[in-house]
């Protein structure tokens, strides 16, 4: 990266909180990852024990914090994340870490080092819409934040538990947001874990939208030029941030313990 694109980078990403040090960044974003979980388990995304957040930590970059394996999303606070190594490991925190989680976000982590979080779940739209293996169509404006910046990977063989199928997942999202797993659910990404967690939402969200509106007719689609349009407009990093601030200050109002 030269000195401009450094600048640049930094220009793009102005409405990111500041910090005097690593710890502060740190405790930062397990804040916000222990709210996510706390949205995920109020919105309903939770199936028994399948389901995980991922954040990059900001020091140690191929380690990621998240969710201790078993444990409700509802219940998850800061001081129950896990540190995971390169290895699978875990490395600070109690409980150990979902097979499936460590083999999926350590290739993306890898793979795409301008992403901070990584977040998957079997949410039941989600769920549902990844049988048909198809992309999603821009039928809302919130939909087009996916317009021609998701993929599917088309290859469903089972849980997975081999980072090798991580890394097929990973070259399927290539540099995209997010990407349905088919017959599965969904995978979404973010610069933020603020970020990668509103993509999930919404586009859960957006499965559901579809296939009501495909249940009940035939959707008008926006037109190609107006989608390009709007998904710049609503598919940016700094609107995938902003619209999830709304959130963590409710769920930290209803349930502040979630930073214990
Ligand atoms: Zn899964």
């Amino acid at each position: 990266m030269t000195d401009t694109q450094r600048e640049t980078a930094r220009d793009d990403r102005w409405y990111l909180p500041k910090y005097d040090t690593v710890e502060e960044e740190r405790q930062h974003r397990k804040q916000r990852l222990a709210a996510s979980f706390r949205l995920f388990g109020k919105f309903g995304f939770e199936e028994g024990v399948a389901g995980h957040i991922t954040a990059r930590d900001p020091e140690q970059l191929d380690h990621f914090w998240v969710n201790p394996f078993g444990m409700s999303f509802s219940h998850i606070s800061v001081s129950d994340l896990v540190l995971v190594n390169s290895r699978g490991e875990v490395v600070e925190g109690e409980g150990g870490v979902n097979t499936a989680a460590f083999a999926i976000h350590s290739a993306l982590h890898e793979a795409r080092p301008d992403i901070i979080a990584a977040a998957h779940s079997h949410s039941l739209y989600g769920k549902a819409w990844s049988s048909l293996g198809r992309l999603l169509d821009p039928l809302t404006q919130d939909a087009c934040a996916f317009y021609e910046d998701h993929a599917v990977f088309d290859d469903y063989t089972g849980v997975v538990l081999d980072v090798e199928e991580g890394k097929r997942i990973a070259h399927a999202l290539a540099d995209a947001k997010a990407v349905i797993l088919r017959n599965h659910g969904l995978l979404t990404v973010g610069q933020t874990v603020d970020e990668a967690v509103w993509w999930f939402i919404t586009m859960e969200r957006t499965c559901q939208v579809q296939l009501m509106a495909q249940a009940a007719g035939t959707p008008e689609l926006i037109d190609e030029e107006q989608a390009t349009i709007t998904a710049k407009q609503v598919g940016h990093p700094l609107a995938g941030w902003l619209s999830f601030q709304p959130l963590y200050d409710r769920i930290v109002k209803e349930q502040p313990d979630l930073l214990d």
